[in-house]
């Protein structure tokens, strides 16, 4: 393709498949880069080594896994009428079997799994200077050549197993929700569970466990400001109204990364008196969902502001757990909101079962596992079956378990080794060709997440569109780019409140892993600013003909 043609999927005589451009990821990404490519006339294939479509929808199928944002009608693709009318999510945050049935429901549509081979991993990476192209091995053996390697590996996909003394020896039942089990049910009645981690997978999972087993005990590191989500039948009026404007509800998201129903208001938290900011928070409260996020602007910005928000939440969970002594334990300390908001579905009130026990990791830490349970400083806790719950490598370790390897040998582990650098979150200098969906300092996490997978997609499409034109063999940004670009996400968060905080967001959750904050805050303006670029000649980038030719800068 680097003459303007694309190559034949084999070439014949090595044994290695020649592609355009190699996908690796069959969720939400993945599915889009390939129908999106593919309709341009490229040779792409995607590699998943999971048993289905659907990504992070396949794999987290623990009880009570939903999409905890306010997420129908919206909860989908947006760049195709057709498809929004003919999907109807019933509920406001649809379940996990719904969201992968829509997924599959995607991939026939638009006829996409004759290009996607499942139970792959791909293993390496490496950039091929010579050929200007990746060559790429996959766990079944096969090898091969792709000019472009497009990674929509998810940013939630890369389990933690922490590393806690004895946990190899603990001899019952062990699953990561993450990893849950794809096949057989897991069956808790009778049994004694543990559930270490209260993060929106743990806060979604324990009032399951709690109604099914005989004993669950919580182990908590740090409580959690988390909000009702009251889940609720969709609005009838609300959809027919959405699907007959599907374009102005596109340009809402597009511009604020949500529909206009849910944009957060402009109002400072000073503005009102402490009745009305009370009765504010109350009235957020009982709408459930982001509202009381959303409801001042400058919670996540004003330490005071803040203040009022957490206190706020504190009474309220004090109000629902009845033991006292268990509700102080319960009481989050960190800034409101600063880590992924968690949404609940009686969560608190699973405190106020008897056969429901709350342990305080900070008063009491794991001393080690055994065969039977868990010792912790303060006593022992026998268990049959354990859940962790315990979260991800988040944005950066689902590439870095990969590690590709770009120009001069350079690894990537070794380039992110302090911290990950990239120019808009989809590039790499050293790692020419290589595009990201949602990878670091990208809006990833912060925006619609299928409209901001839309709108890198079709990034990459008019760029690779532009280099076919041009006879263009490569695409890499200049270092200055990078540079500059990594300055920028970092003096956007400094404006927040989130930074501050210990979580994924920041790799703090992680032992070892560099403290950074890996979101660009600012969603609409990124991707308003990746089409502009593209439409000025790709600032910051540097492209490469094919060998022999003296390369073009356009920095
Ligand atoms: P998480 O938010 O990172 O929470 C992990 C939990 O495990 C935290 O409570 C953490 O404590 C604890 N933990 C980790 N290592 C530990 C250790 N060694 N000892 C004790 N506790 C430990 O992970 P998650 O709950 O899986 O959620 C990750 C993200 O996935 C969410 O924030 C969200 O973006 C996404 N998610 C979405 C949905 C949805 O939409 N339906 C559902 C689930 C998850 P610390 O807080 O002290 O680190």
């Amino acid at each position: 393709m680097s003459d303007g043609q694309s190559r034949p999927e084999h070439d014949g005589s090595a044994g290695v498949r020649e592609l355009d451009a190699l996908v690796i990821g069959a969720g939400v990404s993945g599915l889009y880069a390939l129908h999106r490519l593919r309709g341009m006339g490229l040779t792409v294939r995607v590699y998943d080594r999971a048993g289905e479509v659907g990504g992070t929808w396949w794999w987290n199928r623990y009880p009570g896994a939903r999409v905890d944002y306010p997420g129908g009608p919206f909860y989908c693709y947006t760049f195709s009428e057709e498809l929004v009318r003919a999907w109807d999510w019933v509920e406001r945050q649809p379940d996990q079997p719904s969201v992968l049935t829509y997924l599959n429901h995607v991939a026939d549509t638009f006829d996409l799994r004759r290009d996607i081979q499942l139970h792959t991993t791909v293993q390496s990476a490496v950039f091929d200077e010579a050929a200007q192209r990746w060559s790429v091995e996959t766990s079944d053996g096969e090898r091969i050549s792709a000019q472009f390697l497009i990674a929509a590996v998810g940013t939630l996909s890369a389990p933690n197993k922490p590393d806690i003394p004895g946990l190899d020896d603990f001899a019952g039942e062990v699953f990561h929700t993450g990893n849950w089990p794809q096949e057989e049910r897991v069956e808790l009645a009778g049994k004694r569970v543990g559930v270490i981690g209260t993060g929106s997978s743990g806060v979604q999972v324990i009032p399951h466990i709690a109604r099914e087993a005989e004993h669950l005990t919580v182990f908590q590191r740090t409580p959690q400001f988390a909000l009702p989500a009251r889940n609720q039948p969709l609005d009838p009026e609300l959809v027919r109204d959405s699907k007959e404007n599907w374009g102005e509800v596109r340009r809402q998201i597009r511009e604020y990364g949500r529909p206009l129903h849910m944009v957060p208001s402009t109002r400072s938290v000073h503005e009102d008196s402490e009745e009305e900011r009370l009765a504010v928070f109350e009235d957020a409260w009982q709408q459930g969902g982001l509202a009381l996020r959303e409801c001042y602007r400058d919670l996540l910005t004003d330490p005071v502001a803040n203040g009022y928000v957490s206190d706020f939440v504190r009474a309220k969970i004090r109000e629902t757990v009845q033991d006292p002594a268990v509700a102080a334990k319960l009481m989050p300390d960190y800034y409101f909101a600063t880590k992924r908001q968690v949404m609940d579905e009686g969560y608190f009130e699973t405190y106020n079962r008897d056969d429901v026990t709350l342990v305080d990791l900070r008063d009491e830490p794991i001393e080690t596992f055994t065969a039977d349970g868990v010792r912790t400083t303060e006593g022992e806790y026998p268990l049959d079956v354990l859940v962790l719950a315990t979260g991800y490598d988040a944005i950066t370790g689902a590439l870095r378990r990969i590690n590709p390897v770009g120009r001069d040998g350079l690894q990537l582990e070794e380039k992110w080794a302090a911290g990950s650098r990239t120019y808009l979150g989809l590039s790499i200098v050293g790692f020419p060709n290589l595009f990201m969906f949602h990878g670091p300092e990208s809006p990833s996490v912060m925006f619609h997440q299928f409209y901001g997978t839309e709108s890198q997609g079709d990034w990459m499409a008019t760029c690779i569109a532009h280099m076919r034109e041009h006879g263009l063999a490569t695409i890499e940004p200049v270092p200055e780019a990078e540079a500059a670009w990594g300055a920028e996400v970092q003096e956007r968060a400094n404006r927040t409140l989130y930074p501050q905080t210990d979580s994924w967001f920041t790799g703090a959750n992680m032992p070892g892993k560099p403290r950074e904050f890996m979101v660009y805050i600012g969603g609409s303006q990124y991707h308003q600013h990746l089409h502009e670029l593209a439409a000025n000649g790709y600032d910051g980038f540097v492209f490469e003909p094919a060998r022999s030719v003296a390369p073009v800068t356009q920095a």
